[in-house]
């Protein structure tokens, strides 16, 4: 059987994602062979593009899809031919009409959720999960900041939030993702572009300052960060789209009225299979309640993932991307 897959034989720009055609080997032990009709594209992506996140070479892209499993290996239990399932990796190769995966990283799809909608939310619904209800631990009241509100994370947290009961306030850089973000339940918007974020987020909050900021977009968002969170309040830098933080004196979390800060990842909060298994249906929850709507802002065709990536490095992409193979 043949499949077609991207393959990074260097990192850079969007430009380095390449595609090659390769005899599919029956899957072994362990694994499953899945037939994907839809794959996520995250933030992560690019990192692992660009170097960011460094990868060995060469190395296939993209952690997220969803599909038809088509062959079952040794040794697999709990997935049969013909189940549909959807995984957020850690093994790198979803940009890809068919692959093997290992059947340990799969999730089964319930009915009520669509193949589309498990690659729009998989990955990013269940990172939405752990922060609000593991890692913050927000409470009803709680006020919040949610930077690129409007964002694939963005928009599911700011729902996540809401359905916590906490009061949201989201950083977004256009009126049309203002929009997006209201439209998701978030109670005040600010206009991170050209806006003072600290200042406004002190006003909105009676100069209290949030009980948790989550910080998406990294060092760009670190001062603002730093600014809008209230004394003894929660920094959670959970990504780096602008650019990784790096070089923090503790001092300043001293400074800024005791702080806290984490640095989290999904594959911490997912990392056995009982935990994995809850967070899942936890996210399916949400969906099926109709708390949590997933927004599928564009699709391109598979082979044009280099265009995707250009998109949503540029800021150009709402709520979540899929590629359809
Ligand atoms: P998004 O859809 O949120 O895209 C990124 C958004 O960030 C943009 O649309 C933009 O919104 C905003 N942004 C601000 N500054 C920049 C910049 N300089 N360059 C590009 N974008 C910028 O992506 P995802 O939903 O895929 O991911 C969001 C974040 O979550 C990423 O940092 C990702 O790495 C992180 N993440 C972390 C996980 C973890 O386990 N820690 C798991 C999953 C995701 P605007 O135009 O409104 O400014």
């Amino acid at each position: 059987m043949q499949a077609r897959q991207a393959i990074l034989t260097r990192t850079g720009g969007p430009e380095v994602i390449g595609w090659q055609t390769v005899d599919l080997p029956a899957p072994a032990p362990g694994e499953v062979t899945l037939r994907q009709t839809a794959v996520g594209l995250n933030y992560i992506d690019t990192y692992h593009r660009g170097g960011v996140y460094p990868v060995d070479l060469p190395s296939g892209l993209g952690l997220e899809s969803a599909g038809v499993v088509e062959a079952v290996g040794d040794g697999v239990d709990g997935f049969a031919v013909g189940d549909r399932v959807a995984t957020f990796g850690p093994v790198r190769g979803a940009y890809a009409d068919i692959r093997n995966v290992p059947a340990s990283s799969l999730f089964k799809l319930p009915d009520h959720i669509t193949d589309q909608i498990a690659a729009a939310a998989l990955l990013k619904g269940c990172t939405t999960e752990f922060l609000v209800e593991r890692c913050a631990r927000v409470e009803p009241g709680h006020a919040v900041l949610v930077h690129a509100a409007a964002g694939g994370v963005g928009l599911l947290l700011v729902q996540w939030l809401k359905a916590v009961g906490a009061t949201v306030i989201g950083t977004v850089s256009s009126e049309d993702k203002a929009e997006l973000a209201r439209a998701a339940g978030a109670d005040h918007i600010v206009f991170y572009t050209r806006e003072d974020t600290a200042s406004r987020v002190r006003e909105l909050t009676g100069g209290a300052g949030v009980r948790v900021v989550f910080d998406g977009v990294g060092l760009d968002t670190w001062e603002a960060s730093l600014g809008s969170t209230g004394r003894r309040g929660l920094i959670v830098s959970y990504g780096n789209a602008s650019a990784p933080v790096t070089g923090i004196a503790l001092g300043v979390l001293a400074a800024r009225g005791s702080l806290f800060c984490s640095r989290p990842t999904l594959f911490d909060y997912y990392a056995d299979p009982a935990e994995r298994a809850a967070g899942a249906a936890r996210l399916w929850e949400m969906i099926g309640s109709g708390k949590v709507k997933v927004t599928i802002g564009q699709t391109y065709p598979l082979e044009q993932a280099e265009q995707a990536h250009r998109d949503l490095e540029a800021r150009a992409t709402s709520g979540s991307t899929l590629l359809l193979p």
